[in-house]
């Protein structure tokens, strides 16, 4: 599984002019969505998924494009919305599969009615839009905007870190609900205790005393520890 993580905005174009987003209450939306996507990542990381963040280009096609090469599974693109409004919203393509519908249907479910609900966030809604990353991607791709840069209520929260680790904790878990992701397997941790022998002899007697030293192994260090011979 591979996901994309688009941090809308943050590229320069080939002038060298920089692209903040939305700005407004002293916050810069580029600036949002670049936490916001490094703290989901973080939090998807016990999780089998491999994450990639798409450049931040101004070219919305090489946004596109680049998940596109990669053959990713999903397409999540992080804006925080400006106009004179509040709340969180989604959108998807117009021409969007059954597929995207659900996966949409469940990740914009799963964000409004946990942590935000709580939060008094407002809903407003599922929605569809020709933009350029869900037009161009093969994938599945959902585009969210969380919350309005230009209204101080929703400012002064994004401006809580608190808020926006609990806005990704949110993003991620519906991530994970949405894909039915499994935490990793970690391998076995047991440590293992090595004996270093200088002669032949050392070592051949150290083999006969195995089980012996086995046994006082794991009195002193527990169920988890082993030897290894040298
Ligand atoms: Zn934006």
């Amino acid at each position: 599984m591979i996901l994309v993580i688009d941090k809308g905005h943050g590229g320069t174009n080939s002038n060298g002019v920089y692209d903040p987003g939305a700005c407004g209450n002293g916050l810069r939306e580029a600036d949002l969505v670049d936490d916001l996507g490094n703290r989901i990542a973080a939090k998807l990381a016990p999780y089998d998924v491999r994450i990639e963040f798409a450049p931040r280009s101004n070219s919305l096609s090489e946004r596109a494009a680049f998940a596109n090469n990669l053959k990713a599974d999903f397409f999540y693109s992080l804006h925080v919305n400006s106009g004179g409004g509040t709340g969180f919203e989604s959108y998807i393509h117009p021409d969007a599969g059954e597929e995207t519908r659900k996966l949409r249907d469940s990740i914009h479910g799963a964000i409004v009615s946990g942590f935000l609900a709580g939060q008094g966030v407002k809903d407003r809604g599922k929605k569809e839009a020709n933009f350029a990353v869900l037009r161009e991607t093969n994938m599945p791709a959902v585009l969210a905007e969380y919350l309005f840069i230009d209204n101080p209520d929703d400012a002064a929260k994004l401006k809580n870190e608190a808020f926006l680790d609990g806005l990704a904790n949110e993003t991620a878990w519906a991530l994970v609900q949405a894909f039915g992701l499994k935490k990793k397997i970690v391998s076995n941790p047991r440590p293992d205790i090595c004996l270093t022998c200088s002669t032949r002899a050392e070592r051949d007697k150290l083999y006969a005393d195995n089980q012996r030293l086995r046994q006082i192994i794991k009195q002193a260090y527990g169920a988890l520890a082993d030897v290894v011979f040298n």
